[in-house]
């Protein structure tokens, strides 16, 4: 016998484009009917949902290689939940599931677009962030598009993220001369070091990113993982060895800029360095699943893989959570818990 659904949910639906820094104003948190699920469909009770930094360039009308949020419709992303009723046969009512229709409490799903989850083996938020498409980001990254070799020394930005905190411990792993990072404040720099194994950290915030970096890197580095851009990038590019591999997965200094960035100004010296600097979307890489998911299962299960995750509890806080993100409020994967 099917439960009774309820009535209506609550959805996130962005009302209006920002300009510059997302503002309350923008996004609406509203009564949505919740509808038992159509043909080869299936309804989700969400329990997480992921908040991202590309996120904000989907609150802009422009064209990018992923649609942007329509108004006064639910915003989309991330999410892991139970299936609370099946209009499927590859689905049964309690399986958990990965989807892309987050921002909300309730989701109606086509079956085609959900992947089914198990949370014996893993934490259910754990499929966004260590063993989902972030885990994925720095493992596609690293390993592919700048074909990071034993031996390189790495500098990661962003790196007490959730992409950056894996980029440098898989480049740990996998036998890196060094691994650096930097981030926003002083307890993330102390735990990159003493947690997650780097050789060097620095705190961007306590000057500029070139001196810092050259410190950190006496020797130069081989691979640059971008998450920042700006100054960040400007200052890899200056430290990079011939033959130097740059990964641009992000540039969120940039993000919520009105105003075009003052660097890098040193491009020229790509030439004489060599150096192959390439962009990357994750969902180009999703072939490289099977052997991510080998590979991370078994450093979480050695304990040599560490991952945080800052979760935020409830649906009215949502947005708040997705503007921390863009602060630096969160330590690894931030997600909103839809539990409690
Ligand atoms: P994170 O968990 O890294 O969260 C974002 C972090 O960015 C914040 O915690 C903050 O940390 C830092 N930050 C914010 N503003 C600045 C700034 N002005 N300068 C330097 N750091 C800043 O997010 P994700 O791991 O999800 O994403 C990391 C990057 O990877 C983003 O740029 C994102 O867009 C990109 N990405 C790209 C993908 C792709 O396919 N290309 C897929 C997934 C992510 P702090 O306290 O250190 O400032």
């Amino acid at each position: 016998m099917m439960t009774a659904l309820p009535a209506t949910g609550r959805a996130w639906h962005l009302v209006a484009r920002p300009h510059g820094w997302p503002r309350p104003g923008d996004v609406e948190l509203r009564d949505v009917p919740v509808t038992a699920p159509g043909e080869g469909r299936i309804l989700v009770r969400n329990r997480y949902f992921s908040v991202d930094p590309y996120m904000r360039s989907r609150m802009n009308d422009v064209k990018s290689y992923v649609a942007p949020y329509e108004l006064d419709r639910p915003m989309e992303g991330g999410a892991v939940g139970e299936v609370i009723a099946s209009g499927s046969d590859r689905f049964a009512v309690g399986d958990q599931v990965l989807h892309g229709l987050g921002w909300r409490e309730f989701s109606e799903v086509s079956a085609e677009h959900a992947t089914k989850v198990d949370p014996s083996r893993a934490p259910l938020s754990s499929y966004l962030g260590v063993l989902g498409s972030t885990g994925l980001t720095a493992y596609a990254g690293l390993f592919e598009i700048a074909s990071f070799q034993e031996g390189d020394a790495v500098f990661v930005s962003g790196a007490a993220g959730a992409v950056g905190s894996q980029v440098g411990q898989f480049a740990r792993l996998k036998g890196a001369s060094r691994v650096i990072g930097s981030a926003g404040s002083d307890e993330k720099v102390k735990l990159l070091v003493e947690e997650y194994g780097f050789d060097a950290a620095f705190n961007y915030k306590d000057g500029p990113v070139r001196e810092q970096l050259k410190a950190a890197a006496p020797d130069g580095i081989d691979v640059y993982f971008d998450n920042v851009g700006g100054e960040h990038l400007e200052a890899a590019i200056s430290r990079l060895n011939l033959h130097g591999r740059v990964t641009i997965c992000g540039m969120i200094s940039q993000y919520n800029s009105t105003e075009p960035p003052a660097a890098p100004r040193n491009l020229a010296l790509v030439i004489g360095k060599r150096l192959r600097i390439q962009g990357m979307i994750v969902t180009d890489h999703l072939g490289l699943r099977p052997r991510f998911v080998e590979d991370v299962a078994g450093w979480l299960a050695s304990g040599e893989l560490k991952y945080n995750e800052t979760v935020v509890e409830g649906v009215e806080n949502g947005f708040d959570a997705f503007l921390g993100v863009l602060r630096g409020d969160n330590t690894g994967k931030m997600v909103v818990s839809l539990d409690g």
